[in-house]
């Protein structure tokens, strides 16, 4: 454990890029050998606009990692935080700073980016992705990518956690979100047993079904237990499943990057009420 947090307290930028990149290589050679869609073909074009919003949102995480690291620091210089009110063994603290990073870093903003309409029209391009694999896992508008930091440093400072294990945080939770969104078909008890402790790729493929309600459930990124505990855990047959948005189903609105960008500045859209696994969405 004293290793571990020895080697991520001094990690390098470009380990951390190596890393990443290496999560890409890796999702890509298992969504080629065991895909779950196959139509899912990875144009040219889709790769293009996932990799420039992976950019945009490592540009972004670059300029506020230093209000992470001055947040964690405080943390761990004042002993603030909820894991600092009792005194825990160091694995102790480091998994349960994992799992409220999570809650909250992760979960709990990801909820409020469905119900809050303003932040909505930012996550909305995620989800008009229609060929949902590795490349969607940072899929994110610079705008959502901003507040996402900003619920990341609220964690930390609620949970109390030392900058080492912010850094194993991040790792794990890009890892994790490139394994959850890879179009990958698993064997059936594999998947499932997993989703009792993390998000599996089956259960994440679920939200991003076109439709609401089923667009409104699995928020979970590392962890699936949160789901289960706050009651938006749903289990639907993939197979059933259609990738994108009802209210968008334009091309350009999910392949055209000019408007990608603009859509959070457009006029909010509601819901269509398209049943699920009923009639399907005209994409032209
Ligand atoms: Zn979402």
């Amino acid at each position: 454990m004293e290793q571990i947090a020895n080697f991520f307290s001094n990690i390098p930028d470009y380990w951390r890029t190596i890393i990443l990149a290496s999560g890409f290589m890796l999702m890509w050679l298992v969504e080629s050998a065991i895909p779950l869609f196959r139509n899912n073909t990875n144009k040219l074009g889709h790769t293009g606009i996932n990799l420039f919003f992976t950019i945009t949102t490592i540009i972004v995480n670059f300029f506020f990692a230093v209000l992470l690291v001055k947040a964690s620091d405080f943390t761990t210089q004042h002993h603030f935080g909820i894991l600092y009110l009792v005194k825990l063994p160091l694995w102790l603290h480091a998994i349960l700073g994992i799992m409220l990073l999570d809650l909250i870093g992760a979960y709990l903003i990801h909820l409020l980016e469905h119900k809050v309409k303003w932040m909505w029209k930012f996550h909305i391009i995620h989800h008009t992705d229609p060929h949902v694999n590795a490349t969607t896992a940072l899929r994110h508008h610079p705008g959502e990518s901003v507040f996402r930091a900003v619920f990341a440093i609220l964690a930390i400072l609620i949970a109390g956690v030392p900058v080492w294990l912010v850094f194993v945080y991040q790792t794990v939770s890009a890892l994790l979100s490139q394994f959850n969104h890879a179009n990958m078909k698993l064997p059936k008890w594999l998947d499932a047993g997993m989703q009792w402790i993390i998000v599996s790729p089956n259960m994440h493929k679920v939200h991003h079904h076109y439709s609401m309600p089923v667009t409104d459930s699995n928020y979970g990124n590392i962890f699936s237990f949160w789901d289960r505990i706050f009651g938006t855990f749903m289990k639907k047959n993939v197979n059933e499943l259609q990738y994108g948005l009802d209210v968008f189903p334009e091309e350009d609105a999910h392949s055209y990057l000019p408007r990608l960008l603009k859509i959070p500045f457009e006029p909010y859209r509601a819901p269509t009420g398209a049943k699920f696994g009923k009639e399907k969405v005209k994409q032209d």
